[in-house]
């Protein structure tokens, strides 16, 4: 049995206010929520006071990224043991907005992940084709191709996987439940090649325009073990919504 999880990805967005603002509306909307784990990674200048604020609740706290060493002369980076000192449970590692716009390479990924899992951070590792990949029926050569160079020489310590086809990201264009299926029942068999029977332990999640009407689904499908939520997510009513999916 894999636990659903479900993660918000604020991306650059909330301040300190906002994000404390944020929690105190959210957390009365999932208490009592124990048969999902629920995640929210604001941006790094948010991340102590939403530590603050998520103490002793069922919500645990991600970074949006990280780099693989561990200190030294690497401006405006922030290293996974800083991560661990304002209590991140886990950490997103290769979206495809940091792959687009900060040239991060399945290499650079890879070695992320590595500096992750030493420091015991949760990975949740997103992969997933464009829309012309899609067109030229490359989906699953690409996915095939960061799967295996993303987690080269690594154990499946912490591992969460998350299937977002660019394509599906802001658009609000989501996968259809087979489009998401196809991918995901694909990305576990890789995962079996890698890891044996350990795959059918780790989670994977579809992120892509996941909204309160369309997230159960998604969920109802046999390989998709929860979601990463952008937009959904900035609000504290629609992302609880999306938490409790299995809820009429
Ligand atoms: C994301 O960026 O991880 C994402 C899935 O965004 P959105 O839900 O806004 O498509």
């Amino acid at each position: 049995m894999r636990l659903p999880l479900i993660a918000a990805n604020w991306k650059m967005n909330k301040t300190t206010a906002e994000t404390r603002e944020f929690i105190t509306e959210f957390l009365p909307l999932v208490d009592g929520v124990k048969d999902v784990e629920i995640v929210i990674a604001p941006a790094f200048t948010s991340l102590p006071v939403a530590a603050k604020f998520l103490k002793g609740s069922n919500v645990k706290l991600a970074a949006q990224d990280v780099f693989w060493e561990t200190e030294g002369a690497y401006t405006g980076e922030v290293s996974p043991l800083m991560l661990k000192d304002v209590e991140c449970t886990y950490v997103i590692i290769g979206h495809s907005e940091r792959r687009q716009y900060f040239n991060e390479t399945d290499e650079i990924v890879n070695r992320k992940i590595r500096a992750a899992q030493e420091a015991d951070l949760g990975i949740i590792f997103c992969i997933g084709e464009t829309l012309q990949e899609r067109e030229a029926g490359e989906t699953l050569q690409v996915l095939k191709r960061q799967i295996t160079e993303g987690l080269k020489g690594l154990s499946a310590q912490g591992l969460v996987i998350a299937y977002e086809p660019v394509w599906a990201i802001g658009t609000g264009k989501t996968a259809t439940p087979e489009q998401a299926e196809e991918a995901h029942s694909f990305i576990r068999k890789e995962l079996k090649t890698l890891y044996g029977n350990e795959a059918e332990q780790i989670r994977i999640l579809y992120g892509g325009s996941v909204k309160p009407d369309n997230i159960a689904s998604l969920m109802a499908q046999p390989n998709v073990d929860g979601a990463l939520v952008g937009g959904a997510s900035l609000k504290p009513d629609s992302f609880s919504k999306i938490v409790r999916f299995k809820e009429p």
